[in-house]
Order: structure tokens, then C-alpha cells, then sequence
């Protein structure tokens, strides 16, 4: 394969670089810096620009309450590795540790609050049931009364998506890696079963190893160039950002509502409002929107969202629509990441499958993804995103449809909740 343009110097393997990173969101962003850390040169290739796409979109949120122990512990890490990110690196990374409130407010929902105290504790995660009085104490602009149980983990954080995008690229060039924006990969160079490098609108670049970061768009590209099909459901997730609401400002805890999957946190003095719609907007994988500005919002559905949590949230119910931001995202049929290796052209790896989760637990994640691609083992904190956890009972394109988009509308029951109807 002949190098288009390429500067990297070629060393004794002959090859453009150690690592090919394809697609430059959080996630790839991450694993390229942790390589180029290690001593590989890495090349990092985006279609647009760092953190430009589905990254820059999030709410930005890190919740240390998962469902799932793997999860949990990544989201630690990750939380760990945020807040002292600009110690270590000397680049800024601004976060705001106000912690999370979540209220339930059926008996139902107040039990897995419990559990997930339970779970979080056992973790070593600081999560602990609150009154509903220290609730109202916390979180001024909520009215607990409208719930009957409330947990609060002070350790939780939130940033800016495109500020942590941002300090990453900065310190992904510092510590070496080239970038190629304005490339798109459009296939891979495999001989026999090995890789040999990836074909882009600019030509080809030769590395034995790639890894395809390529967040919504990881599933098309696998299967139009490899033939790969891989269990995701792609939908629509939205929040809106409100001005006017009285007493928000950036200290404010994080709220979360069980019942009608719905968050809330400050950005300054006004509020980021989301929700996981029960019908959320879906997308074919044949006819996916190719940039994220092409995914079509509606304030409608998050205005109704709002109304149906007036109880909770009086003093906002009069704010104003500022701003919508939206985006794709990946779901799979039992909620957990795909990270994995292609069998059909050794030396590729890939991440998809984000759940609404691939931002927070990216600086972890990245970390994880670099050792596998450098030491040849996948590390035990993956290994339960392999693709061949599906193969026992490989779903139909119906049930990963229908489980899937379970997941996303049911993301923040726990399995033992699942059966209660969502208000
Ligand atoms: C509204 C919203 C709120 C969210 N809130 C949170 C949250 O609070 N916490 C959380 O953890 N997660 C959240 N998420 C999910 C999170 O945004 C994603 O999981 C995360 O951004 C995925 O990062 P990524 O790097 O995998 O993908 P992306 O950021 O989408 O990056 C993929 C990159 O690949 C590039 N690319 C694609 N195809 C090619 C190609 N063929 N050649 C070259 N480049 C290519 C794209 O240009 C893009 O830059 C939210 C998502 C949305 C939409």
C-alpha cells in the first residue's frame, strides 16, 4: 500500500505507523494517546475532526451507580482519571464534583435505589440513601415531595463534552500522535486474514494494527467492507438546555428521575433537561445520518418530558428551550459495550455499542483498549464486551431491534425493575 501524503517517518517495520486509530471522537482520542504514551507512533485518522461528532453532543455526565460491576469499575477509574487529568498532563480539564441526586417515586423504584447503594457500596463507591428533606436541601430546585426516596453520591462530576475532547487532542498531540482530518476510511488491507493497513479518500496507510473507533458508525463500515454484522440498534437521544429557571447554578447536583428516565444538571445558571424518550427516533443501519448535525431534534419530546415531571420540577416548568443538542447513539440487546477483535482480518480491533455511556468511561476505556492492542490479551475489564457473548443465541434482527431499544428506554431500571411500566 503507498502512503498518500503521509509524514510519518517509517521505521523497521516498513510499516506508516505502530497503530492506526480510525475515528477521533472521545473514544478514539483516548486509545491513541495512551498508545502514543506507551512509545508506538500512532496515526489517528477522522472524516471530520477531533471530538467533533457524537462526543461534543454529550450531556457530560459521569454516574458511579452502574448496574453492572465492570461498568462500575471503569466509570471509578475514569472518574479518577478526570479529576486529576490536568495535574498529571498540565492541561486544563475543568469538572464540577456537585454530585448526583436520584429520586424514585413509587415503591418499586425506592427498592432498587437500595440495591443500587448496595451495588455502589460494595464497589467502595460513596452512594448513600437520603431524606427526602436533604434531597430538597441539596437539589433547591427540585420538590421532593413528589418522590418517596432519594440516594445522593457526592463523588459524581459533570464537564463539558467538547472541553474534555478538546484537552484530550492536546494531549494526544504532545505526547505524538499525527492526525489526518478530512479522511475518510473507507476500507482495510488484508491479506490472507491479516491486516495490512486502511484505504481512505486520501489514500492508503500501512499499520498491522488498527483500531476503529468510529462510534454509531462502526457498525456500516464493518459491514460494508468486511461483511460483519454486529447486534446494534441506532436511535435518537436529545436533551435541551433551559434559560429562566430561578436558583440554577453550577453547584447544583445532577438529577436523575427512575420513572421517567429523565436528567437534569446546571450548565451555569441555566439547566440541561434530557430524556430517554419510551419511542425514541430510529435510524437504519443502510440509511444512517453521516454527520451528527444531520440527526434531526425535537424539542417537542422534551418539553413533554418536562411537563410529565412538573411535580418534581415546578420552578422549571416556565424556562425556555436555549438550545437543543442531540445525536446517534448505539445500543445493544443486553445494554453492554462491543469491544472486540475481527476474527476475518487480524490486527483490527473496534468499540461500539456505547449505551448513552461511551463518553464518561472513554479515559478508562482508552486505557484498556491500548494495553489489548499492545500486549495481545484482552484485559480482564473487557472481557465481558465481547461480541461472542451473543453466540450461544444469536438474536434476530428482531429481538436486537426490541432489546435493544428496551435498553435504551428502560436505562435507568435495573433488570428486577424492568416488568413495571414506565410513567
Ligand atoms: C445527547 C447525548 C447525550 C449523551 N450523554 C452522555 C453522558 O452524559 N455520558 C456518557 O458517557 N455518554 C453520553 N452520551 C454518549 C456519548 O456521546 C458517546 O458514547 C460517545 O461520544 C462515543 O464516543 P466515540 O468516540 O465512540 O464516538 P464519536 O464521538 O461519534 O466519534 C466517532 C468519530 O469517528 C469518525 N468517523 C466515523 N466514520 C469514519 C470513517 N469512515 N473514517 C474516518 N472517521 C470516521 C467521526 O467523524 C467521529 O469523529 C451521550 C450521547 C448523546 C447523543
Amino acid at each position: 500500500m503507498t502512503p498518500a501524503g503521509n509524514n510519518l517517518e517509517r521505521e523497521s517495520t516498513g510499516m506508516d505507523a505502530d497503530v492506526i486509530v480510525v475515528g477521533c471522537g472521545v473514544q478514539g482520542l483516548s486509545v491513541a494517546r495512551h498508545l502514543a504514551r506507551r512509545g508506538l507512533r500512532v496515526l489517528a485518522i477522522d472524516r471530520v475532526g477531533p471530538g467533533r461528532q457524537t462526543s461534543a453532543r454529550a450531556a457530560g455526565q459521569s454516574v458511579i451507580a452502574q448496574t453492572d460491576p465492570a461498568m462500575g469499575a471503569l466509570m471509578h477509574r475514569s472518574i479518577e482519571d478526570i479529576t486529576t487529568f490536568e495535574e498529571r498532563t498540565g492541561i486544563p480539564l475543568p469538572y464540577h464534583q456537585v454530585g448526583s441526586v436520584k429520586y424514585a417515586r413509587q415503591e418499586w423504584s425506592a427498592e432498587q435505589l437500595e440495591r443500587e447503594v448496595e451495588r455502589a457500596s460494595a464497589l467502595g463507591a460513596r452512594v448513600s440513601m437520603i431524606s427526602l428533606a436533604e434531597a430538597g436541601l441539596l437539589a433547591p430546585h427540585t420538590n421532593p415531595s413528589a418522590a418517596v426516596a432519594a440516594w445522593h453520591a457526592p463523588d459524581d462530576i459533570y464537564f463539558e463534552p467538547a472541553i474534555m475532547a478538546d484537552a484530550l487532542y492536546q494531549d494526544a498531540v504532545a505526547v505524538g500522535v499525527e492526525f489526518r482530518f478530512d479522511v475518510e476510511v473507507t476500507g482495510f488491507g488484508v491479506a490472507g486474514s491479516v491486516l495490512q493497513g486502511v484505504e481512505t479518500s486520501r489514500g492508503s496507510f500501512t499499520a498491522d494494527r488498527v483500531v476503529l473507533t468510529t462510534g454509531s458508525w462502526t457498525g456500516p463500515l464493518l459491514r460494508e467492507t468486511l461483511g460483519i454484522e454486529l447486534p446494534l440498534a441506532f436511535v435518537r437521544h436529545q436533551y435541551s438546555i433551559r434559560g429562566g429557571a430561578p436558583k440554577i447554578h453550577a453547584g447544583l447536583p445532577s438529577v436523575r428521575i427512575v420513572e421517567d428516565a429523565v436528567y437534569a444538571r446546571p450548565v451555569g445558571t441555566n439547566l440541561m433537561f434530557g430524556t430517554y424518550e419510551p419511542r425514541p427516533l430510529e435510524f437504519d443501519l443502510s440509511e444512517l445520518p453521516e454527520r451528527t448535525e444531520q440527526v434531526p431534534l425535537d424539542p417537542a419530546a422534551v418539553n413533554q418530558a418536562l411537563a410529565n415531571v412538573a411535580d418534581i420540577f415546578p420552578s422549571v416548568q416556565d424556562s425556555t428551550v436555549l438550545e437543543m443538542r442531540g445525536g446517534m447513539v448505539t445500543m445493544t440487546p443486553d445494554g453492554g459495550y462491543l469491544i472486540d477483535q475481527v476474527h476475518e482480518a487480524e490486527g483490527l480491533y473496534f468499540s461500539t455499542g456505547c449505551n448513552v455511556m461511551g463518553l464518561s468511561v472513554a479515559p478508562a476505556l482508552g486505557q484498556d483498549i491500548a494495553d489489548w492492542v499492545i500486549n495481545g490479551h484482552r484485559p480482564a475489564s473487557l472481557a465481558g464486551f465481547a461480541v461472542s457473548r451473543f453466540s450461544k443465541s444469536v438474536p434476530t434482527d428482531a429481538e436486537v431491534h426490541q432489546k435493544s431499544l428496551a435498553e435504551y428506554e428502560g436505562i435507568y431500571r435495573d433488570s428486577a425493575s424492568r416488568n413495571f411500566i414506565r410513567t
